[in-house]
């Protein structure tokens, strides 16, 4: 008696052996994006969220060969606050110009955004939302990561060409390729020179409405608090 499988068509054989396989999917798990960071891009990130009391926000610098590795991270002037960085126009200005003048292209210095967040949460704020929509809507492809206090991240690749979609991808930390070592007094002077801090109430100006609202009427309540407390029942002044 013959074998089926060499009645079935060579068509049909092809496709059953190909179903079979579970290298396939294997493979197919594989090419699934995935933003890496080399190890010493990784310690970097760590350092500076962990540097001062606010966030920071830094672009990653992708191998030419390998857009969604990320080699090195890059500070630009900024002012932060516990729940938001502003990157300074002109210092963005001068970082592109720098990084064309170094051989690469915009695909590889200003496609990657990513931030800290000083708390456990590292979903995207709505300010988060409108800077990557406002700042990265026209590119072809663009990644937001944010990386929380306690190591957490959220991470997500959007294209904006054709249909367009956005999906989170995961992070990883890449130790195949060759990387430098760490140099936390070279990264610190790095923090130092862009960084600045500004109070939540003084950079919100809701906040600062607010709180400027609050005290007055703090001040008026209590402007005088002597001259509503009968004499002899006013408090006692060390
Ligand atoms: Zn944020």
């Amino acid at each position: 008696m013959n074998n089926p499988s060499q009645i079935l068509n060579p068509r049909l054989r092809k496709l059953r052996r190909l179903l079979r396989r579970p290298r396939e999917s294997h493979a197919r798990r594989h090419r699934r994006p995935r933003l890496r960071f080399s190890p010493a891009a990784w310690a970097k990130l760590l350092y500076l969220r962990d540097r001062g009391p606010t966030e920071v926000g830094a672009f990653g610098l992708a191998a030419a060969d390998d857009l969604l590795y990320v080699e090195e991270l890059r500070l630009v002037g900024q002012q932060c606050t516990a729940v938001s960085v502003c990157f300074d126009d002109t210092a963005i200005a001068e970082f592109f110009e720098e990084q064309v003048e170094r051989g690469r292209t915009p695909e590889q210095f200003a496609r990657i955004w990513i931030h800290t967040h000083p708390g456990g949460c590292p979903l995207p704020s709505q300010v988060d939302e409108e800077t990557f929509a406002r700042v990265f809507g026209r590119c072809d492809w663009s990644v937001m990561l944010i990386l929380a206090k306690e190591g957490q991240t959220y991470c997500r690749l959007q294209f904006t060409r054709g249909p367009g979609a956005a999906f989170e991808i995961p992070v990883r930390v890449d130790f195949e390729r060759q990387f430098p070592q760490s140099d936390h007094q070279v990264w610190a002077a790095e923090f130092d020179a862009t960084v600045s801090h500004e109070s939540f109430w003084t950079a919100n100006p809701l906040a600062q409405a607010l709180f400027l609202e609050d005290a007055e009427l703090l001040a008026n309540e209590f402007d005088n608090p002597f001259e509503v407390v009968p004499p002899g029942k006013g408090p006692i002044l060390p």
